[in-house]
């Protein structure tokens, strides 16, 4: 018996060489040999009797060799290897190139399965480089199902396909699904599911293996994170009960709350009322008002004499978000402050800041609430800060949304509060493809719109692989609007290069509107908020992702002004430009992309840097079933003491929801 852990050198029949090879594709011990499924099977299950082969297709016989030759072709000095073989209903030759070793391992008066090309050379039908193996009490390589794997090219099917075989044969894999569920789900052991995976005896055993272990990837996840949502609820965090301050608060901004904000609200003060730490995404549309509610929470945690912190992922938007609800808070005596790499002021009631807020050496006196912008901007690193945040409530904002089952899945231990609608009085922000000769037009067009008192974004997209942070082109820009175009105006710029104190100067002035045009490189994608802007000219709009071309979209169409977004490109025919065009709604604008995209990339893994090998997000079905027999297992059992092997894959389960 073998260890899964066996690193892969050890094993015989690998040895170092071989190891490297499957180090390249991810092969390390034998448990991820065991587990190294195949890409696809190829039907070679059919024994086809030699009379009846047809040039042109692939075909398997059964057949004794007569007699087996290598020599070389008197002309182009080819290796060639022939056997003549035959069944009882006829013989044909078999030919392979370079591979005079054959000679030696096919031997005559054997039999041996053959799987090749029939194709007519020389006026005779002979099958071309056929695959072929000794007849035995099971094939491996012909006249089966026979696995595919996705391969480098220093290793052959038949060599990893043998390699696995022979360990498939050698170990028995365990079984850590309780007994209950496999029956009631009618789901074949693991170890059948493995076995049968790689080498099924027909389609439909196939599919039984697939099922089962499309079910062992959804369910331990589920359990991982139903248990990782029971642990939470086991701590313990600050109470903010108090929850009808809130309500003469809300009297005092300058617009209503829309149901969908009132809504989330509700839903997250509920969350503080209970005595175990909040964990929720508070999930809208770009514009959908997703700051005033995370704001009024924040409020909320103030008053209670706690500390909460917003976190942004870029300085421009931690310090909008400071310059907008300073006065929000400091109207009613709380302590604001701004903590970013550039700004080191100490925390106060409440802080915004960057992720550098959360490193280390700030002290938090009494933090009870944690807000995170842009929740998809943050990397794994900086979501890993948060491991140490175990008491206070955490409230994410993306504007990504997220299929249910995802959703279910990989945020499973997450609540979700939706912002489904738009605040009333916006208009639907009017989206154009424009080529050169709309230009002095679109100038025209922004000049007016200047005239009467509005603002324009130009965002420029990156040219050059050197010019990363976009310096280049928006500086390029810059100086044509500057000079050539809008002499009379005040135009601004702003890309990565600038100094952070520089970038809120720039993003200040054009905050108050003491410039008219902002050029920019893509550092305003998400969250920026100037309401007052109402151009949004997108150069070489080809250039950027579907998601990217709706959040820059969404800079403008911020209040009751009606807004234009020009998409400027040579290429009118681009689907994700036109996407843009005909839909101004982010949901609609997931799925085209994710159409566009294929399924190939399913929508939201890559985001969450987790892939699934076998189950497909979309079976919603598998995704809620799971997760109920998760939800039940670990209502009766929560440690999961009765059940030590499924402990331990849950152990192992990579963790990918946000925590
Ligand atoms: P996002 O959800 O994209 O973060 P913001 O929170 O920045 O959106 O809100 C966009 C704009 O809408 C802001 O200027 C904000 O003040 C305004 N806003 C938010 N809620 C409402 C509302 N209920 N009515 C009118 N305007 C609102
Ligand atoms: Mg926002």
């Amino acid at each position: 018996m073998f260890d899964f852990k066996t690193p892969v050198e050890n094993l015989y029949l690998v040895g170092p060489a071989r190891a490297k090879i499957l180090k390249k594709l991810e092969i390390h011990s034998l448990g991820d040999l065991l587990f190294y499924f195949p890409r696809a099977h190829q039907d070679l299950s059919k024994i086809t009797p030699i009379k009846d082969l047809k040039p042109g297709e692939f075909f398997s016989i059964k057949a004794k060799v007569l007699e087996i030759k290598s020599f070389r072709t008197k002309i182009r000095k080819l290796a060639l290897t022939q056997a003549l073989v035959e069944d009882d209903t006829g013989s044909i030759i078999c030919m392979w190139f370079n591979q005079p070793f054959l000679s030696k391992v096919i031997k005559a008066h054997e039999i041996f399965l053959f799987s090749g090309k029939a194709v007519i050379e020389k006026n005779k039908l002979i099958l071309q480089n056929p695959i072929y193996e000794q007849e035995k009490s099971e094939q491996v390589h012909t006249a089966r199902l026979v696995p595919i794997y996705s391969l480098t090219s220093q290793i052959t099917q038949k060599q990893l396909r043998t390699i696995i075989k022979t360990y498939l044969d050698k170990t028995y894999i365990s079984e850590y699904i309780p007994k209950h569920i496999l029956e009631s789900e009618r789901l074949l052991e693991e170890n059948a599911a493995v076995q049968n995976f790689h080498f099924p005896s027909d389609y439909s055993s196939l599919k039984q293996a697939q099922k089962r272990l499309a079910f062992d990837e959804i369910f331990v996840m589920q359990t991982k994170v139903l248990q990782s949502k029971k642990q939470r609820q086991l701590r313990s965090s600050a109470q903010i009960r108090n929850i009808q301050l809130l309500s003469d608060k809300i009297q005092t901004l300058p617009f209503r709350l829309t149901e969908s904000q009132q809504k989330a609200l509700a839903e997250i003060t509920a969350d503080f009322a209970k005595p175990f730490p909040a964990n929720r995404l508070l999930e809208g549309d770009v514009g959908s008002g997703k700051t005033i509610v995370a704001a009024l929470a924040m409020w909320l945690a103030a008053k209670h004499g706690l500390q909460a912190v917003m976190l942004a992922p870029t300085e421009i938007l931690a310090s909008q978000h400071y310059a907008n609800l300073r006065k929000f808070f400091e109207s009613d005596g709380i302590t604001t402050a701004l903590r970013t790499s550039s700004h080191k002021s100490e925390p106060a009631r409440v802080t915004f800041g960057t992720h550098a807020l959360l490193q280390n050496r700030v002290k938090f006196q009494n933090l009870a609430l944690v807000v995170i912008d842009e929740q998809h901007r943050f990397g794994v690193e900086q979501r890993s800060i948060l491991k140490n945040l175990n008491n206070t409530h955490l409230l994410t904002m993306s504007a990504t949304p997220i299929p249910r089952t995802l959703a279910l899945t990989l945020y499973g231990d997450l609540d979700i509060s939706m912002l489904k609608e738009l605040p009333s009085g916006r208009q639907k922000i009017w989206t154009k493809i424009a080529t050169e000769e709309n230009r002095p037009k679109a100038y025209d067009f922004i000049k007016k719109q200047i005239q009467a008192g509005r603002q324009a974004f130009v965002i420029c997209p990156l040219v050059s692989e050197s010019d990363k942070l976009g310096v280049k082109s928006a500086t390029v820009e810059y100086e044509k609007l500057s000079r050539e175009i809008f002499p009379e105006l005040k135009v601004g710029l702003l890309h990565g290069k600038l100094k952070a104190s520089e970038k809120e100067k720039v993003m200040q002035a054009f905050q108050n509107n003491e410039t008219n045009i902002l050029v920019s490189s893509s550092v305003v994608e998400v969250g920026v908020d100037v309401p007052n802007a109402t151009v949004m000219m997108i150069e070489g709009a080809e250039r950027f992702g579907l998601a990217q071309l709706h959040q820059f979209r969404g800079r403008v169409g911020r209040a009751e002004h009606k807004s234009y977004c020009f998409l400027f490109s040579e290429d009118a025919e681009n689907p994700r430009l036109k996407a843009v065009v005909e839909s101004n709604d982010g949901f609609e604008l997931a799925e085209k992309d994710l159409q566009i995209r294929g399924a190939g990339d399913l929508y939201g893994t890559a985001q969450s840097g987790y892939r699934f090998r076998i189950a497909t997000l979309t079976n919603l079905d598998l995704v809620e079933k799971s997760r109920e027999y998760a939800f039940k297992l670990l209502d009766s059992d929560p440690t999961l003491a009765q059940y030590p092997a499924l402990k331990q894959k849950v152990s192992e389960q990579e963790k990918v929801h946000l925590e």
